[in-house]
């Protein structure tokens, strides 16, 4: 009957210190998805070269501290790896290498993967290829009429 938080000293970590936080300049594929219900925004750029492997990812998340450390984790969890296994990652894999979540904001990790999915979505369609297995992201959202300012980073 608790409704504390519980957050492990993983997600805290990744929330404290976030990895591969920021943008790539002419991205291969840029996501970006957010969540109604706490109101999280989530952005992933991918770096992708010729062969298919993520050379680099970056994001920016504006949002609660389940969705800042799930978006550090699962950057860190595609960096270097091909496509196909970037497609692959799960919240449930997100949400494993942080130690668990709490109930009330497995949601949030659920943006994590999503963001990916649709840079990757991004991806195939500047690139013409077709990634096995990939369906276009129900909840891209396009920010192109106006830009916004909050959040930007410092490199
Ligand atoms: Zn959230």
């Amino acid at each position: 009957m608790s409704t504390k938080l519980e957050y492990s000293d993983k997600v805290v970590d990744h929330f404290t210190n976030p990895r591969n936080v920021g943008e790539i300049k002419n991205a291969s594929g840029v996501g970006t998805v957010g969540n109604a219900k706490c109101g999280d925004i989530m952005r992933v750029y991918l770096d992708i070269d010729d062969k298919g492997f993520i050379k680099d990812v970056k994001f920016k998340t504006f949002g609660c501290g389940a969705a800042i450390a799930t978006s550090s984790m699962a950057t860190e969890l595609v960096k270097g790896k091909h496509i196909d296994e970037a497609l692959a990652l799960t919240n449930k894999s997100v949400m494993e290498a942080l130690d668990g979540l709490p109930q009330v904001k497995v949601h949030c990790s659920l943006l994590a993967e999503e963001a990916i999915h649709a840079a990757l979505w991004d991806y195939a369609q500047k690139s013409h290829v077709t990634i096995d297995g990939l369906k276009k992201p129900k909840s891209d959202i396009h920010e192109d009429d106006h830009d916004h300012d909050h959040g930007e980073e410092e490199e």
